[in-house]
């Protein structure tokens, strides 16, 4: 084990005054800690590419702030997301990948070695970039809202519908998430209000027919959520606040929030192609972006399925590419 635990880095040291600015040149550098940025580092550190990872400002990602996953394969029981985040780290580490604490603020993506700085001061030069940085949901930010989020609200239908399977619950949100969100617990829920602020939903046709077509889906246009209820046990309702300013009560157990994700791509931007809401181009089938030696997986490059499962596979799809690269005479 001791051989896994040697990284083969070469490290400088640079004394400016009082400030000690260190640099470090690794074969493979994976910035970010979800599922994607994990098994990318599993499929790194077994290829021999001997992996340094940093796990960005929430490790483990956003599957540490929902509690029970039912849908990742091999956990015929569940885990928690903060268990299975650890899970992947463990086997990371099993095989020598060098996992740290730290954020990557700046890179410089013009030639190779390529550089990134972590925490603005330590330069790591890398032979590939693999970007597994994710994306944020974006919330209300309803005070409300972040007293329950876990035991009542939630970001993703899939991951948290099912325990509130026969219960009426709300999405808020009139895009194809949204409606795509409201679709798949009509499946599951008795009944589903979709909460849409203005008079129209912003949807595709063809998600927007799915939702009216469904009787147990109810669409309340020019519906603000003003506060969540709820007590110890969870939510048990939302005041909505209708266009003319008068409030209504809807009584639900599950809020589910769906207006939108923010990729987290912004420090990538001035080197790698992303699309017009910020999330990176990757070429069709591969991880591989605009930029020789840079490879992009899980949510950063992915705004249709957003799954732990999905991130992992494409996590292991940059560590091959990467490995492919790096041995290419
Ligand atoms: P969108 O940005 O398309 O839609 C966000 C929705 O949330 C809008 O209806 C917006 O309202 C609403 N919203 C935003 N902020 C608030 C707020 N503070 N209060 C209330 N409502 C709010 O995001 P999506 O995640 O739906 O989609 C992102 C991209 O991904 C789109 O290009 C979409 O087409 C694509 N996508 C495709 C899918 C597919 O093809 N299967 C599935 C899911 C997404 P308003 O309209 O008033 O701005």
């Amino acid at each position: 084990m001791e051989f896994f635990k040697q990284m083969s880095v070469s490290t400088k040291t640079e004394s400016t005054g009082n400030i000690q600015n260190s640099s470090e040149h690794v074969k493979c550098l994976i910035i970010g800690s979800g599922p994607a940025g994990y098994t990318a580092a599993i499929y790194a550190s077994r290829a021999n590419l001997k992996p340094l990872l940093y796990e960005g400002l929430e490790p483990g990602g956003q599957l540490t702030t929902t509690t029970e996953v039912d849908n990742f394969p091999g956990y015929p029981e569940g885990i928690t997301g903060p268990a299975m985040m650890e899970d992947l780290k463990k086997q990371a580490e099993r095989f020598g990948a060098d996992i740290r604490f730290g954020i990557a603020t700046k890179v410089d993506f013009n030639k190779l070695p390529h550089k990134v700085w972590i925490d603005d001061d330590k330069l790591i030069e890398a032979d590939a970039v693999i970007i597994a940085t994710g994306a944020t949901a974006k919330y209300l930010g309803l005070e409300s809202e972040e007293k329950f989020k876990g035991s009542g609200v939630s970001a993703c239908a899939t991951c948290d519908g099912f325990f509130y399977k026969g219960q009426d619950v709300a999405v808020v949100g009139g895009g194809d998430t949204a409606c795509e969100e409201a679709s798949y617990l009509a499946g599951i829920c008795k009944k589903v209000y979709l909460i849409v602020r203005k008079d129209f939903l912003r949807a595709s046709k063809a998600m927007q027919e799915r939702v009216y077509k469904t009787k147990n889906i109810e669409v309340l246009f020019q519906h603000t959520p003003k506060e969540i209820i709820g007590d110890t046990s969870g939510v048990n309702g939302v005041i909505l606040t209708k266009a003319k300013g008068e409030n209504v009560t809807i009584l639900i157990t599950g809020f589910f929030v769906a207006i939108g994700h923010q990729p987290n791509s912004d420090i990538f931007k001035p080197f790698i192609e992303t699309d017009e809401t910020g999330y990176i181009k990757t070429i069709p089938g591969c991880s591989k972006t605009n930029i020789e030696g840079v490879f992009a997986c899980g949510d950063v490059q992915d705004k249709h399925y957003r799954q732990a499962i999905t991130a992992a596979g494409s996590g292991c799809i940059a560590a091959i590419d990467a490995e492919r690269y790096l041995s290419e005479p």
